[in-house]
């Protein structure tokens, strides 16, 4: 009998422009999907999760092919399911954060150990981390010079087509853990959300139809569906940025007045590379500022202030529609992001590790780089900053980017109209803005007194 090949399926939950199943596919030996669900995902992620794997065992069902799900530890599990089948060969993609990397180099140690082959592929990013490592050889920390680098250097590779045929498995099969049951509160992401990579691609579709030629005047509106939201899609891979990436290019060319909104956007495919890569080289970006200063920073430990940030009853409206947002359906607009973002750390001074965690847990688009680097931006104290002192007026941004109060008013159960519709209420507000802003400004100043 042929030994059957395994492929891991990790955050690239697709069948095209997949570099490991291609590569396996090619060898012409009977095919096994694998996925092992690990632990440490938040509870919106683990939803999207759940749909998208049942979404990849259809696909790869019409193609013949059995996807394994199994939980635990991938260097245990995976040697174990090739001893089981017989396999001698493993492929999969690889991750750049460096707890993927980690678990890489145990289950490749773990292959090397049993006699088995294993053959790694790039899979979620642009670019290879190292790579994109400064002039002088230290990584990058600065987004502009970093982007510039990378549009002056060779067009990422065309994406690699779905396999038509696989050469189905056709032995017993191994079993697979029972699928875990979805929470009563995910009714509102299941009314949101599609998860799958079919539906990734009507979304990009759509979006450079719809959205792209005017994203750049209509991505900061919260109250207008202006952005891809293609996040969690781009998380959990059910498109890759190479895909992405090609057929923005290829729709500007076809259509030049759609060329400055397709720039932007991919500027944002950029933030995206640029925070993976700050992960990569920096793995404490997770917990630790990256400026050295705010170790010292005096956050406050104010539960009840946090608990009312979480469950959106601030009193700032676009603060707490955002905060709806995200609870209904596990996402949230950039620029609500920002201003909450903001509005905890700033005007209630609680630490941005603590919103973070909360975000890791209710965003479905949750990615460790990108929810830290942010988190980090918005503090003042990562890479390529807003300073601390730019203090986001949650009010002047509900004014200009929710001018007619409907993002406010379909999160937020209470009437919101004129005349003072961006005024804070129903609840008065936890904090007053400009007293915080003033305490924030102090905070800020025992930053400076210490030396780096
Ligand atoms: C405090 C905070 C936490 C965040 N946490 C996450 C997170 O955990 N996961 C996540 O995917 N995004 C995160 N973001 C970034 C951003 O808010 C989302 O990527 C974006 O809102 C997703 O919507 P979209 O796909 O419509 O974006 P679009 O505007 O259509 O952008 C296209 C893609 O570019 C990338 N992108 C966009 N904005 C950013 C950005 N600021 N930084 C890095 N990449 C970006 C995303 O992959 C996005 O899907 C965070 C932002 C803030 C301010």
């Amino acid at each position: 009998m042929v030994p059957p090949v395994i492929v891991w399926f990790r955050d690239d939950l697709r069948l095209s422009d997949h570099p490991a199943l291609t590569a396996a596919a090619a060898s012409g030996r009977p095919l096994l999907a694998a996925h092992v669900r690990e632990t440490g995902l938040g509870a919106a992620a683990d939803w999207w999760l759940g749909r998208s794997l049942r979404a990849l065992t259809r696909d790869l069902a019409a193609l013949g092919v059995p996807l394994v799900r199994r939980s635990g530890d991938p260097a245990v599990i995976l040697p174990t399911l090739a001893a089981e089948m017989g396999a001698d060969t493993i492929h999969w993609n690889r991750r750049i954060d460096p707890a993927g990397e980690t678990r890489d180099q145990a289950v490749a140690e773990r292959c090397r150990e049993r006699g088995l082959t294993h053959v790694v592929h790039r899979g979620s990013h642009l670019f290879d981390p190292e790579t994109t490592l400064n002039a002088n050889g230290t990584p990058p920390k600065v987004f502009t010079p970093f982007w510039r680098r990378r549009l002056a250097g060779p067009e990422p590779e065309a994406p690699l087509p779905a396999p038509t045929t696989l050469a189905p498995h056709s032995g017993a099969l191994p079993a697979s853990d029972p699928e875990p049951s979805e929470p009563a509160w995910a009714a509102g992401l299941a009314e949101a959300w599609t998860p799958g990579e079919a539906a990734a691609r009507e979304r990009l579709t759509a979006f450079l139809d719809e959205g792209a030629p005017g994203y750049s005047a209509r991505r900061d509106r919260v109250d207008i569906d202006g952005t891809s939201r293609l996040s969690p899609r781009l998380r959990f891979g059910e498109l890759s940025p190479r895909q992405v990436w090609r057929a923005a290019r290829t729709r500007a060319t076809a259509d030049p007045t759609s060329a400055p909104g397709i720039e932007a956007f991919l500027r944002q495919i950029g933030w995206r590379e640029f925070c993976l890569t700050l992960l990569h080289h920096h793995p404490h970006l997770v917990d630790r500022p990256l400026d050295p200063r705010f170790e010292r920073f005096p956050w406050v430990d104010d539960p009840d202030a946090f608990a009312a940030w979480t469950e959106g009853r601030t009193g700032y409206p676009l603060v707490d529609a955002g905060m709806r947002q995200l609870w209904r359906t596990g996402w949230m607009h950039n620029r609500a992001r920002m201003v909450a973002a903001s509005f905890l750390v700033k005007d209630l001074l609680i630490p941005w590790t603590k919103g973070a965690a909360w975000f890791a847990d209710t965003l479905v688009d949750h990615d460790p780089a990108l929810n830290a680097a942010n988190w980090q931006w918005v503090a003042g104290c990562g890479a390529d900053a807003a300073p601390f002192f730019r203090i986001f007026n949650p009010t002047t941004q509900a004014i200009g980017f929710d001018p007619q109060g409907a993002y406010a008013e379909k999160y937020l159960t209470f009437e919101v109209g004129p005349p003072d519709r961006y005024e804070p209420r129903p609840t008065p507000p936890i904090v007053d803005h400009r007293a915080a802003r003033l305490r924030a400004l102090a905070a800020l100043e025992t930053t400076s007194r210490t030396p780096r």
